[in-house]
């Protein structure tokens, strides 16, 4: 396998869970074994967990199961042909089967100042590492970007005590992931536990003194002061290794309900795939943990030989202070909006649906809908929209 994060670490285990006995190389070129990363923009960051939790399997379980974890190694290119990968370091590798989980890389932004000191990224443990050193009482953070990374971080700092302002391209946080109903609540949430915005904001460069960055510079000429940036605009899938070997890729490399490219040797995997998404009749690039963990198990039954696993509803979470945001299923084709619950009480959902067929919930603490949302979405039923809308109706009996 190429890359050992979170994808390729479970893919291996999953492949001695369902009976595969051959060898397993797992080539990462980060120094540690495979890991989580949603820590380290919430509990991890706030100083809240320590290293174990982000640790995947203890160390000793690769060798236990006769896994070959190669640390600090770069696959540096396929060769199809010969079934070989070539490594930055010590003598290529032979393949039979191979699996592409190279993940994802912050987008950065090419604009003056983008390399002074103190403007960061965050994608894994050593970039978390050195924005915690930088964050603390007093300190001043500028996000850029109102995306996932970028509200956690904003909440992270806040409950260290640094200030934070938020920069969004758009005119509202979350637009490319969220509804406005959502936008405006979590914004208004931040802006309550000290945040500020800037939105529909132009970024000109960023300015520094003595090579440390000290501002950033907007479109309408004023100067944000700062300590400490994190850029968190979006990520650009790893698939330079696929593009260079010819296998089908866009945004992306491209795989079947299988995990499959286009070649039937190579599997691939997690935030570098661009994968079907079966109850929605389209690719996509989920970019999230419960994906690459399904498409980890798609890849393992496949090459133990097992029938391959149920078709999951896609899903995922975020947590900002007391908030627990769960998502399922994707808002396309959507038709109409409703929201269950207040906002004002942070307890609330927001269901999509196009011909009375739940497309997608967002729900911000509130397991219930996020269930009850996630089981009606897969069952693809047409349900009554004023029971939906009526919290005072369970969402056991709005199923029923
Ligand atoms: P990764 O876990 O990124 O692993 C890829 C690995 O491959 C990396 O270690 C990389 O260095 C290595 N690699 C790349 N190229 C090569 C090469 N040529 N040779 C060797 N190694 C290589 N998702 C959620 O669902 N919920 C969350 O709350 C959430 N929070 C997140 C918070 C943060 C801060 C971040 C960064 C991500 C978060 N995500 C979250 C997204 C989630 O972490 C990813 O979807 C997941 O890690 C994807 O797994 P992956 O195996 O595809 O990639
Ligand atoms: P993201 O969700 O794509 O958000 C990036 C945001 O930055 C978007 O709103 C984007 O706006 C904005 N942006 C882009 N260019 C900008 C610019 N020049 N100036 C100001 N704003 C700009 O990505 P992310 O938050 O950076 O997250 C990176 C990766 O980590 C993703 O894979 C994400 O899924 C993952 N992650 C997930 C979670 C979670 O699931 N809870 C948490 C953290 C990270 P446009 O829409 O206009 O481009």
């Amino acid at each position: 396998m190429v890359g050992a994060g979170h994808g390729a670490g479970m893919a291996a285990a999953n492949l001695r869970q369902y009976g595969f006995a051959g060898p397993i190389t797992l080539i990462g070129e980060e120094p540690i074994p495979p890991y989580q990363r949603p820590p380290l923009s919430k509990a991890w960051l706030k100083g809240e967990a320590d290293e174990d939790a982000l640790t995947l399997k203890p160390e000793s379980f690769y060798a236990e199961h006769g896994i070959d974890l190669r640390l600090g190694v770069r696959a540096e290119a396929i060769d199809r042909g010969a079934g070989r990968l070539r490594l930055s370091k010590g003598d290529d590798l032979a393949y039979d089967i191979l699996i592409l989980a190279t993940g994802a890389r912050p987008r950065r932004l090419d604009i003056e100042g983008a390399n002074l000191e103190g403007v960061r990224v965050l994608r894994s443990a050593a970039d978390a590492e050195a924005l915690k050193a930088e964050l603390g009482p007093g300190r001043r953070l500028a996000v850029i970007g109102g995306g996932y990374i970028g509200l956690e971080v904003a909440a992270s700092a806040r409950a260290l005590g640094a200030d934070a302002v938020v920069i969004e391209r758009e005119a509202r946080v979350l637009a490319r992931v969220a509804n406005q109903t959502l936008s405006d609540f979590f914004k208004s949430y931040h802006e309550a536990r000290g945040v500020t915005f800037e939105l529909g904001a132009e970024i000109t460069g960023f300015e520094g003194a003595n090579g440390r960055v000290a501002g950033v510079r907007l479109g309408d000429g004023r100067l944000i002061a700062c300590d400490v940036v994190l850029v968190g605009v979006g990520a650009i899938p790893n698939d330079e290794l696929a593009r260079e070997a010819g296998l089908d890729c866009t945004t992306g490399v491209i795989v079947d309900e299988a995990a499959r490219t286009s070649d039937a040797s190579i599997f691939a995997i997690g935030d570098v795939t661009l994968r079907p998404m079966p109850l929605y009749n389209r690719l996509f690039r989920p970019e999230s943990v419960p994906s690459a963990l399904e498409q980890a198990k798609q890849a393992a039954c496949a090459i133990a030989g097992r029938p391959g696993p149920p078709s999951e509803v896609p899903w995922n979470w975020s947590d900002q202070y007391d908030l627990k945001m769960q998502l399922a299923g994707l808002p396309f084709d959507v038709d109409e909006v409703l929201v269950r619950g207040d906002p004002a009480n942070a307890h609330f959902a927001v269901f999509h649906l196009n011909q009375g067929m739940i497309q997608a919930v967002e729900a911000v603490n509130a397991p219930a809908e996020f269930m009850g949302g996630r089981q009606l979405i897969g069952s693809r039923r047409v349900i009554a929209r004023e029971r939906l809308a009526d919290p005072s109706i369970s969402m056991k009996e709005v199923a029923a």
